[in-house]
């Protein structure tokens, strides 16, 4: 009878992230913003070939700190790793907040910032989007209290698609007091073809309160093996890595990640299918008559409202997997290129 043992009851009362259900083998899964794509050619073999599965993977993650601080022209202290971009998302909060302090995102965006802010034991403040389900980043800097400890900015937002623009992100970082942690949640910028959107690298070293998040998930066809990165301040992510599970990113994590980042000619090559299709799809949704926001990540939304579930349904029966977010919409991601047909089919029996 464990009914009797004392859990916390904000964490009995969570549900843990799951991704609904799958289609069948000849289905198209476009649910989780996954790539469509295995691994870059060459880097599975490349990295099995170098893993000792009989050891702890390094804890340090010195190679692919070393990679990727090269890579962005940081020092070594100025990049973490981590077992996702979720995981580090969860660290940075960890790091930051406490049960009294309030951490501020938008909303709707990423699903699982409400639990993992749930988990540090302090109060999630969530501003709404904007019509266009854009972050409204003057409302973000306004919700900003002295209890505030993280502001999260997510662009492109998942799961709306829209990228912040890089002017106002400077306006926004000028306007959020230096001592409060801003995470930009860059899990998708590969995807971004928005010129005037803001792009994290372009603002390290310029800010003492700011930490980009990426990953290896979503472009780089990595989800499976779970690898994720944070730049910023060293003492924030010293702080970040110090709340972290031992060894969470394994060996053939990081030598996959690793051999990625050699390819990026066919890294380049893959985003550009996804990007051009992503296009093609919003641009004949908008044709069917579907009001579609901005689309800068792998994934459009498609504003089903009060007929989410129906229109979540209607997928299934084509054997497509969606994800809904319900009384709201449907985010659909961008996966292979015979999907496409098959999700129009559906959309235009839907505007019927
Ligand atoms: N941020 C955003 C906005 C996401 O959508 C996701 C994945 N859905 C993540 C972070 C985390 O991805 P991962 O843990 O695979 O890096």
């Amino acid at each position: 009878m464990s009914e009797n043992v004392r859990l916390r009851p904000e964490i009995a009362a969570l549900t843990a992230y799951s991704q609904g259900r799958s289609p069948s083998a000849d289905g198209f899964k476009l649910s989780s913003n996954e790539n469509p794509y295995p691994a870059l050619p060459g880097v599975l073999e490349a990295a099995a070939a170098r893993v000792e599965i009989n050891r702890y993977p390094d804890g340090a993650a010195v190679a692919l700190r070393t990679e990727l601080a090269d890579r962005y022209g940081v020092e070594f202290g100025e990049v973490i790793v981590g077992a996702g971009s979720s995981s580090l998302l969860q660290q940075l909060f960890l790091a930051a907040a406490a049960p009294g302090d309030e951490i501020v995102y938008a909303w709707r965006s990423f699903e699982a910032y409400p639990s993992f802010v749930t988990i540090t034991g302090a109060t999630s403040v969530r501003v709404p989007l904007t019509d266009t389900l854009e972050h409204d980043l003057d409302a973000l800097a306004a919700a900003v209290t002295e209890r505030t400890r993280v502001v999260v900015v997510c662009s492109p937002n998942n799961p709306t698609g829209p990228a912040v623009p890089g002017t106002a992100f400077e306006s926004f970082m000028a306007a959020v007091p230096s001592d409060v942690l801003v995470v930009l949640d860059e899990a998708y910028r590969e995807f971004v073809t928005d010129p005037g959107a803001v792009d994290g690298q372009d603002y390290l070293g310029r800010y003492p309160n700011l930490v980009i998040t990426r990953t290896f998930s979503k472009a780089y066809g990595l989800a499976g093996l779970r690898v994720g990165y944070a730049i910023g301040p060293e003492r924030l992510l010293a702080a970040a890595r110090a709340t972290a599970i031992p060894f969470a990113v394994t060996e053939l994590g990081f030598a996959a990640a690793l051999a990625s980042l050699e390819r990026q000619d066919a890294l380049d090559e893959r985003v550009a299918e996804i990007v051009a299709r992503r296009d093609r799809l919003r641009g004949a949704l908008i044709e069917q008559g579907w009001n579609v926001p901005s689309a800068q990540g792998n994934f459009v939304w498609l504003p089903t409202g009060e007929h989410t579930t129906a229109a979540t349904d209607a997928f299934f029966d084509a054997d497509i997997a969606v994800r809904p977010f319900v009384d709201d919409g449907i985010r659909i991601s961008i996966g292979e290129e015979e999907s496409i047909e098959r999700i129009l089919a559906v959309t235009s029996a839907l505007r019927r």
